[in-house]
C-alpha cells in the first residue's frame, strides 16, 4: 500500500511539483517538472538540493556530496543542445588530467562546478572528455605553463566535479570559462560557461544566456551547476 501528498514549490523561477510518497510506513520525495522545458527541469533538479546543501553545511565542498546522491536526471523533453561557443585564443592542448586545478599559490575565490553530460535523448555519457581552461584571478591566462588548465572525463553515471577558483575578468570579456566536452569517439563542443548577474554579460558579444550556470555562494566559496546535452 501507498500514500502520497503534493506540493509545489518555486526555486528561481523554476516551479518544481514534490510528490511526497510514502511506501511502507517509508517517505519518498520525488520531483516532476511543470510546464518545464528540460533544461529548466535538469536545472531545478540540481537548484533544489543544492540551496538545502548549502543551507545545511554552508560549503561549497556539499555540492559534490550532493551530486553523489542525485538520481539519473529524468528529462521530458529532446531539445536544448548546449550552443558552442568562441574558443578563443588561449587554448592549449595536452593539459593535465585532474579534477582540482587548485595548486598552491592560487589566488581567488574557491569554485566548484558539477553537473551532467547528456545526450539529447537525456541518457547520461559517460567517459565524456571535459577540458577546462580559463583566466587567474587578475584575468591572465598561463600560456606557458598549465594553471588554471585540466581535463577529467565523467564517470559511469555522466557527472563531472570541476574545483577551481572563479576567473577573474580581462578587458572585453565577461567572466567565462573555457570548456571542450566530447563523448567517446564522437565531435567536441567547445564552448564556454557564464556566471549570473555579471556587468559585462549585457556588452559580451560572445556571451549567450543558455551557457548560464547556476551559481550559489557558498560560505568562502561558491558552487556552480551546469548540464551539458550534447549533439549524439
Ligand atoms: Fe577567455
Amino acid at each position: 500500500m501507498s500514500a502520497g501528498s503534493r506540493f509545489t514549490i518555486t526555486v528561481y523561477g523554476f516551479t518544481i511539483t514534490v510528490h511526497v510518497l510514502t511506501l511502507g510506513g517509508v517517505e519518498v520525495m520525488r520531483n516532476q517538472p511543470t510546464r518545464q522545458t528540460r533544461r529548466e527541469f535538469l536545472q531545478a533538479c540540481f537548484t533544489v538540493p543544492a540551496i538545502f546543501t548549502f543551507a545545511a553545511y554552508g560549503g561549497p565542498e556539499a555540492i559534490a556530496q550532493t551530486q553523489a546522491l542525485q538520481p539519473t536526471p529524468a528529462c521530458a523533453e529532446d531539445n536544448d543542445v548546449t550552443p558552442s561557443n568562441a574558443e578563443g585564443p588561449y587554448f592549449k592542448p595536452k593539459s593535465p588530467e585532474r579534477a582540482s586545478l587548485l595548486e598552491p599559490g592560487i589566488q581567488g575565490t574557491k569554485l566548484i562546478v558539477a553537473g551532467y553530460v547528456l545526450s539529447t535523448d537525456c541518457k547520461p555519457i559517460a567517459r565524456a572528455l571535459m577540458d577546462f581552461w580559463h583566466a587567474d584571478d587578475d584575468g591572465v591566462y598561463d600560456n606557458t605553463g598549465y594553471k588554471l588548465r585540466g581535463h577529467q572525463f565523467t564517470d559511469g553515471e555522466g557527472r563531472y566535479r570541476l574545483e577551481t577558483i572563479v576567473p577573474g575578468l580581462y578587458p572585453g570579456r565577461t567572466r567565462h570559462i573555457h570548456v571542450k566536452v566530447q563523448a567517446p569517439n564522437k565531435p567536441v563542443l567547445t564552448t564556454q560557461l557564464y556566471f549570473p548577474g555579471e556587468p559585462h554579460n549585457s556588452t559580451d558579444f560572445i556571451f549567450r544566456p543558455e551557457l548560464l550556470m547556476k551559481v550559489q555562494d557558498a560560505g568562502d566559496g561558491k558552487g556552480a551547476t551546469f548540464n551539458f546535452v550534447l549533439d549524439i
